[in-house]
Parts: C-alpha cells; sequence; structure tokens
C-alpha cells in the first residue's frame, strides 16, 4: 500500500484531506505529521506548500503532501491570500479574522463582494537510492462572495462568511452551513485534489 504523510497539524485539513483522499483514492495510507514546523515564509501559495511538503518529505522519507491555502478577495486585490490565517494578527483567532474582514467591506455591496478560496497542495517524493525526487503542484479555486454577516457553525475560518457560486437565488447557503460531504464534494480543496489524483496514480 502506498503511504504518505500529509503535512499538516490544522485538525480542520486534516479530516478533509482524509475525506477527500478516502473518497478518490481509497487505497493511500495516509499518516499524520508530527516533525518539526518550517517557518512558512514564502509570498505565494506555491512557496509555502513547497516549503512544508519539502521538510515533511525531508524528515520522514515518505511522499509527503501540503495545502496552503487561503481566501482571495477581489476588492482587496486578492487578500488576505497568503495572510488568511493571521489576516487579525498572529494569534490566528478565526472570529477576529472574519471579523475584520467583514469590517473592510463594510462599505462593499453585495454585486462586488467577489471572492475565492484557493487551494495549493504540494506533493513532494524524495529521491531514493541516488534517484532524484520529484514535485508536483496542483490549484484548485472555489469562487464564491462574502456574505453581509457570518452564518453556520460547519467548516472552519472564512466559511461562515463565504457564499459559494452556484446555487439557486433565494436558498444561498454559506460554506459553514453545508454539510462537510457537501462542502468535501465542491471546495477548492477537493478541486485540487481532483487534479492531484493523476499524479498519484501514477506513483
Ligand atoms: P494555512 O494553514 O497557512 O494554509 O492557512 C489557511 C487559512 O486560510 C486558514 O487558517 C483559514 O483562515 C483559511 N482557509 C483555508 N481553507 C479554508 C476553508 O476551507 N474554509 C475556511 N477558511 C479556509
Amino acid at each position: 500500500m502506498l503511504r504518505v504523510v500529509l503535512a499538516t497539524h490544522n485538525p480542520h485539513k486534516i479530516a478533509e484531506f482524509a475525506a477527500i483522499v478516502a473518497a478518490h483514492r481509497p487505497d493511500l495510507q495516509v499518516s499524520g505529521y508530527d516533525g518539526p514546523e518550517p517557518v512558512e515564509d514564502g509570498l505565494t501559495f506555491v512557496q509555502n506548500a513547497l516549503i512544508k511538503a519539502r521538510a515533511a518529505a525531508a524528515h520522514t522519507g515518505l511522499p509527503a503532501l501540503a495545502d496552503d491555502s487561503g481566501i482571495c478577495v477581489d476588492v482587496l486585490g486578492g487578500s488576505p491570500g497568503v495572510f488568511s490565517a493571521y489576516w487579525a494578527g498572529h494569534a490566528k483567532d478565526a472570529g477576529a479574522n472574519t471579523a475584520l474582514l467583514l469590517d473592510q467591506l463594510s462599505d462593499i455591496s453585495d454585486p462586488h463582494r467577489g471572492a475565492q478560496f484557493v487551494s495549493t497542495i504540494a506533493l513532494v517524493v524524495p529521491g531514493q537510492n541516488g534517484d532524484e525526487g520529484v514535485e508536483h503542484v496542483v490549484e484548485g479555486r472555489w469562487p464564491g462572495r462574502l456574505a453581509l454577516t457570518p452564518s453556520g457553525a460547519g467548516g472552519f475560518g472564512y466559511d461562515p462568511l463565504f457564499v459559494p457560486d452556484g446555487q439557486a437565488p433565494g436558498s444561498e447557503r454559506t460554506a459553514a452551513e453545508l454539510s462537510a460531504a457537501e462542502k468535501n464534494a465542491q471546495s477548492h480543496r477537493a478541486r485540487a485534489f481532483e487534479r492531484l489524483g493523476p499524479i498519484l496514480s501514477a506513483l
């Protein structure tokens, strides 16, 4: 059985990844990673995902998957982006992050509140017996817009603010009001994972 290390300490992401992996590649044995966390000092999702996956692959000697993700708001020029986790400060307080983002958009009316979640997944396969290793990067985007007030208790992070596109007018829900299965079927992470499927199959 192919073993892959998941280079994240975020329990929400681990749960989402495990569900997505189980749906796509039930033969994969996914292990958590409890090694040292590298400094995520990249300026892009790609750089940060590679930093995390390289560190886990080097520490364990196993293929490692890492996701770097965030929310990109159109009128903010793509911010918070890579700074999503600590937009309101280093406490990484999800409530404070969503409150700050809502405040920043308080003068922006509904048609201009477009945003998307982005997930970049890096897969780093360490070299063996003198062979060079391989690195792959895939990206998934989930378009939508920001609600005027948060709602819903599911998911994590900015989910209570994010209204995914493609819903029937009048019955729209935020990502935090979707079931875990509904979110995992359409999220940015699921879309990135779909692109990773063929790469994992070829390992
Ligand atoms: P990372 O762990 O450095 O990739 O930080 C990602 C941050 O982006 C999280 O802490 C959340 O604030 C936000 N984020 C990423 N994915 C999601 C999601 O699926 N729902 C809500 N917020 C998310």
